[in-house]
């Protein structure tokens, strides 16, 4: 069959995890191609809210098989909590969730890295250790999951590293958090424990995905964080440190990019970013409080106050190119309600001009004033609807003026957090046809 590709078109927290849990029900898998435990995904069923942060969303479908790909960098401590979670809330994990074997591990020395490292501490990484762990696995010294699992290798691999870190500290004139020797000693200890708990999960998933897609079955694969944060296609250096976009997914999970046949590009109705970087559509003062307040807009992994800004064509005409995408998902609709007009980014001014398509350079894009349009706005409360006629006029033109713009339909939009509160845009309504 095929494989659908899920990515966020912004600055990540677009509501990925929601739209994902909906989409989960028809699938046979969903696998996560790259990230670490600082994508929050964020799924409310019912009165049960599950945060979840390596574990795909999938997993809250009992027919759904998960995994976490070898795209992925996973944080031994904290999948092994997730799962307890799940355990916990009598989710089934035997037989349904699967970690890649040439997944990456994150140990307590890359968080250590990362407080040393100038660069991460200006972006406002999660400090999860993520950075240096892609670091490490690009410079090929990185420990993999299958010598995480084998006591021998994995003793081996640290005293390496800890070679390193002696000198990497001695370097920079700073003392290491404790005696490098007896750290190493102690996380043997402590992470052969978390190993022999996660060992069960390991598996070859790329073959296991590879011969489910032969046998016709569905895949969803899942992106974490959003576009404009893609280490090649974002505003660099204001990035993550892995591919976010479309094509991540087919080297983050191993399956030939021709299995991927759809691409939903999952889009705020305003716009968020955390940490530092060009944020063209950016609001300030009493304005961005009472929209961050309104939308909730706090970190689900680390409680920060997120930046917000209105809906930037700019940036999501950039997303739907360079993912391909054939779809949009316009979520958090409700909280625009109750104003008279919505503003949107339609174009920026830049020193050369106006340009609808970003330019790459962040100096150029700092340079860049955005150009506002201001669309009629509605004050009806949307969190009920379910039935697109249903929805006030001036939302289904601000959905379909949308996908105008940015020449590719909303499929769908969101009202609100709840399984339920999705509407469906039909086909006539969503007038763009994408590219095939
Ligand atoms: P992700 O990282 O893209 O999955 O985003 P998160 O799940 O962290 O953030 C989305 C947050 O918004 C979560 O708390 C969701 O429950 C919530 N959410 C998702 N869709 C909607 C929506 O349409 N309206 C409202 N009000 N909240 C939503």
């Amino acid at each position: 069959m095929s494989a659908t590709v899920v990515v966020g078109c912004q600055y990540g927290d677009e509501g990925k995890g929601k739209i994902v849990d909906l989409m989960s029900r028809s699938m046979d898998w969903v696998a996560r191609f790259q990230g670490g435990a600082n994508a929050g995904h964020t799924v409310v069923i019912g009165r049960k809210t599950y945060v979840l942060h390596l574990v795909p969303s999938g997993i809250l479908h009992p027919k759904t098989k998960c995994v976490i790909g070898h795209g992925v960098v996973v944080d031994p401590i904290e999948l092994l909590k997730e799962i307890q979670m799940l355990r916990e809330k009598d989710i089934e994990l035997d037989g349904r969730l699967f970690l890649s074997d040439c997944a990456h591990v994150i140990l307590p020395y890359h968080k250590w890295l990362e407080s040393l490292d100038a660069h991460d501490v200006r972006v406002g990484t999660t400090k999860r250790g993520i950075g240096p762990a892609y670091e490490q696995k690009y410079a090929r010294t990185g420990i993999r999951v299958y010598e995480f699992i084998d006591p021998d290798r994995f003793r081996q691999r640290l005293q390496e590293h800890g070679e390193v870190l002696e000198r990497v500290f001695r370097g920079a004139g700073v003392e290491p958090p404790q005696p490098i020797d007896r750290a190493i000693e102690e996380w043997v200890d402590e992470y052969s424990k978390v190993a022999d708990q996660i060992r069960g999960f390991v598996s070859e998933t790329m073959t296991l995905l590879g011969d489910a897609w032969r046998r016709g079955e569905k895949i969803l694969c899942e992106g974490a964080q959003g576009t404009l944060l893609d280490v090649d296609m974002g505003t660099y250096p204001f990035v993550t440190s892995s591919t976010t976009t479309a094509a991540g997914a087919a080297s983050g999970l191993g399956l030939p990019p021709s299995a991927i046949r759809k691409v939903v590009g999952i889009c705020k109705a305003y716009a968020t970013r955390v940490g530092e970087g060009p944020f063209t559509s950016e609001l300030l003062g009493s304005e961005a409080e009472a929209l961050r307040e309104q939308g909730g807009e706090y970190g689900a992994t680390t409680g920060r106050p997120r930046r917000v800004g209105w809906l930037d064509l700019v940036a999501l005409r950039h997303a739907v190119r360079v993912n391909g995408i054939q779809s949009l998902v316009l979520t958090k609709l409700d909280v625009l309600s109750g104003r008279t007009t919505v503003p949107v980014v339609i174009a920026y001014d830049g020193p050369n001009g106006r340009m609808t398509i970003p330019p790459r350079d962040p100096r150029a894009l700092d340079a860049c004033r955005p150009v506002i349009e201001e669309r009629p706005g509605w004050s009806d409360d949307l969190s009920k609807v379910r039935r697109y006629p249903d929805l006030p006029e001036a939302v289904r033109d601000y959905v379909e003026w949308v996908g105008e713009q940015v020449e590719c339909p909303v499929g769908i939009v969101s009202v609100g957090s709840g399984r339920n509160q999705v509407i469906r845009v039909p086909r006539s309504r969503s007038q763009v046809t994408a590219p095939a």
